[in-house]
């Protein structure tokens, strides 16, 4: 077996169901795989650092590992601890629910790959939407090997990361796989439950209900909408190019 160096993470926790299928997906390509999630959920969480108290460690099998912290924090670990010269491949997910469109700007999945891709190390981030009374990841499982496979020894540009989305459709539902861009959908969010809590002081718990948008074409949203899987290239280079010289013009 190709000896393809791979960590694998997470932003839904060491104990997510979802990473457990990424771990028996990545051993069709190589046996030299370790894992290092956070120890908890941490959807959301972004591409944020734990600074402010110590991450622990925790071990769950001869290749298994956990930190108590987030996302980027696992990833950082492992490069720095785990690995004796830097993985091949580093691949996050697979993440229980899509990261589409601005999904991204929160998705603690996609942070974890944009780390591994400032670290100048080839990463792609898997995502399944659910639907409710959906099928699970069962276009993940029936599709993963057929997306990934491409694209394992495919040279990437640096600093660059590949975002993954699996429809929430049977495997055999599932129409194909498209290349897209990253969608925006109007600016909506799902609805903010108010309650009190036992002390009597208020609280509020942000939902995510699907919000309704209008689709462009050739987007995420719109491949994903249609049944297909959606392959995105992605850059952690946020940079509006075009508008350089005309903001320099300003200061002139
Ligand atoms: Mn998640």
């Amino acid at each position: 077996m190709a000896a393809l160096k791979i960590l694998l993470t997470n932003d839904d926790g060491i104990h997510a169901p979802g990473l457990t299928l990424l771990e028996a997906i990545a051993a069709q390509f190589s046996d030299d795989v370790i894992v290092c999630a956070p120890a908890e959920e941490q959807s959301g969480a972004g591409h944020s650092l734990t600074l402010n108290r110590p991450v622990r460690l925790q071990q769950f099998g001869d290749r298994r590992f956990a930190v108590t912290g987030t996302p980027t924090d696992a990833v950082n670990f492992a490069l720095r601890r785990l690995f004796d010269s830097p993985p091949d491949l580093v691949i996050s997910g697979i993440n229980n629910g899509e990261n589409l469109a601005d999904d991204i700007t929160y998705s603690g999945t996609i942070s974890a790959a944009m780390e591994g891709a400032l670290a100048g190390i080839p990463a792609i981030a898997l995502s399944q939407a659910q639907r409710s009374g959906g099928n699970g990841f069962a276009a993940a499982e029936g599709w993963a090997v057929k997306v990934l496979q491409p694209l394992l020894d495919m040279q990437m540009a640096r600093r660059t990361l590949i975002n993954i989305n699996f429809p929430a459709l049977p495997a055999s539902d599932v129409r194909g796989i498209r290349v897209a861009r990253q969608g925006f959908p109007d600016y909506a969010r799902g609805s903010i439950v108010e309650g009190t809590d036992p002390r009597g002081r208020p609280y509020y718990w942000f939902g995510l209900e699907d919000v309704e948008h209008t689709l462009d074409h050739g987007t995420d949203l719109e491949a994903v909408g249609d049944g297909y899987i959606s392959v995105t290239p992605l850059q952690v280079d946020l940079t509006d190019h075009a508008a350089i010289g005309q903001l320099a013009g300003r200061f002139g």
